[in-house]
This record gives structure tokens, sequence and C-alpha cells, in this order.
């Protein structure tokens, strides 16, 4: 059984079918990519999933529990952690202070401190622990969203183009970072526009454009996928 199944997924603004039908399985222990052109629908689908916004049709279904009603919280003590396009990290507080909060929303709730102090050194933030986040270049802040969804060790972790704004250096790490995750049993989804990253670090991409899966697979079948190509190039 996948760790998350969704299926059937339509989301409408007015008139507009920003998902259209949309199915997505992740497993545990797997990196799987969501990738596709500006406005395919990733970012609303990562809301349906969350529960931020409800479809007009599908279902979202968690370690074989259908969530398509429940709230966000509820998903989140089903394992759930996210993090957004745009940063929400508190400005005035240190990395250290924005990953205890998040530890402290978490089951481990009596280790947050220790959890704090284990996600600043496997994300390699040492150096910045006691800076303000609002002080951080975007790359590093960026991290510390990943490390906000860490604190509450999730079965499914959706990340939101969490590589924007990481150097070349930075990136690799990551990609370190994704695989290591993946290995302890993580389903981690990715949304990413850094292509090199995707094909590297995914075991399955789903393609979604103007809210349709068009292809899903392993990298290298998707990359030479005809409809992914044109979806792409715009014709
Ligand atoms: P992506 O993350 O793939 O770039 P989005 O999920 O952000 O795409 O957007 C998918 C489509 O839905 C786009 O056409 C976008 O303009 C539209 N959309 C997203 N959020 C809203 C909203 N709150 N109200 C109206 N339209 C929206
Ligand atoms: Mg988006």
């Amino acid at each position: 059984m996948a760790l998350l199944e969704v299926s059937g997924v339509t989301v409408r603004f007015g008139g507009h079918r920003a998902l259209d039908g949309v199915a997505l399985t992740a497993d545990a222990g797997r990196v799987t990519g969501l990738i596709g052109p500006n406005g395919a629908g990733k970012s609303t689908l990562f809301d349906v999933v969350s529960g931020l916004r409800r479809p007009n049709t599908g279902r979202v279904v968690l370690r074989g529990r259908d969530v398509t009603r429940f709230g966000p919280a509820r998903r989140a003590r089903y394992g759930l952690a996210r993090t957004f396009q745009r940063l929400e990290l508190f400005g005035r507080l240190s990395v250290r202070d924005n990953l205890l909060v998040a530890a402290e929303l978490g089951a481990e709730r009596r280790h947050a401190a220790r959890t704090a102090t284990e996600i600043v050194d496997r994300l390699g933030l040492g150096e910045v622990a006691d800076q303000p986040a609002d002080a951080l270049p975007t790359g590093v802040a960026r991290l510390v969203e990943v490390g906000r969804a860490l604190a509450v060790s999730p079965a499914l972790l959706l990340l939101d183009e969490p590589a924007a704004g990481l150097d070349a250096e930075e990136t690799d790490r990551f990609a370190v970072l994704l695989r290591a995750l993946a290995a302890d049993g993580t389903a981690v989804v990715l949304v990413e526009h850094d292509m090199a990253l995707v094909m590297h670090v995914c075991d399955d991409i789903h393609v979604l454009d103007l809210g349709k899966v068009i292809a899903v697979g392993p990298p290298d079948v998707v990359r030479r996928d005809e409809a992914v190509l044109a979806a792409y190039l715009g014709d």
C-alpha cells in the first residue's frame, strides 16, 4: 500500500480547472518528483494533500485512511509535513528557535531542544544557528524551512521548490539529504524546477501540465516522453 494515494482530484477556481482528475502516489523510502510548467497545479496539489484546500472531487488517502475531510492539523498528526514556495519562517527568531518552535509541534515535543540541535547538525546550519531568520540568504532560509518540516519527523514530506536559491554546492548537499531521508523511510514528494536535481534524486516522477498528469515513471523514461517535451517546449 502506498503511503499517499491521491485519486480523481479536481480543483476549480471559478471556471478554471487548476487540477483535473489528478492521481498521485508516494511510497515510503522513495523520492517522488512532481514537475511541470508554471501554473500546472503543483502547489495547488500540495494544498489539497496537506488539507489547506478541499478538492471539488477526488480523495486523499494517507496510510490507508481517507483524510480528504481532515484539516491540516489532523493530517499533520498522521505524519504529514510540508514546506511552502513562499517562505514561512519567523523572521526575528533565530534559526535554532525556528526549529525549536516546529519541534514543539511534533509528537516528540519533550525532546524538542535535542531535535533542533540534530537538525542544525544534519543540515549544516551550525554557523547560522543563532542568527535571526530574516538575516539569512534565501538558499539558507530554504534549508531552515526544510528543517522545520523535518522537526516533526514526518512520514510524508512535501517540498515545494526547496532548492530555489541554493548554489551548486548547497544543491549537491541537499540531494544527499533527500536520499538520506528516503533511506530512513520517509516518503518525499519534491516539486522542483532544477531538472538536473530532479532527474538525479527522484525514483519516480509525475508530470503535471494544465492540471492534468501527462506522464508518470522513472526519470530516464519521463525525460524522453513526447508529451513532456512538448509541455516544456510550449507547443
Ligand atoms: P504551480 O505551482 O504548478 O506553478 P499553482 O498550483 O500555483 O501552479 O497554480 C495552478 C493554477 O491555478 C494557475 O493557473 C493559478 O493561476 C491558479 N490558482 C492558484 N491558486 C489560485 C487561487 N487561490 N485563486 C485562483 N486561481 C488560483
Ligand atoms: Mg507552485
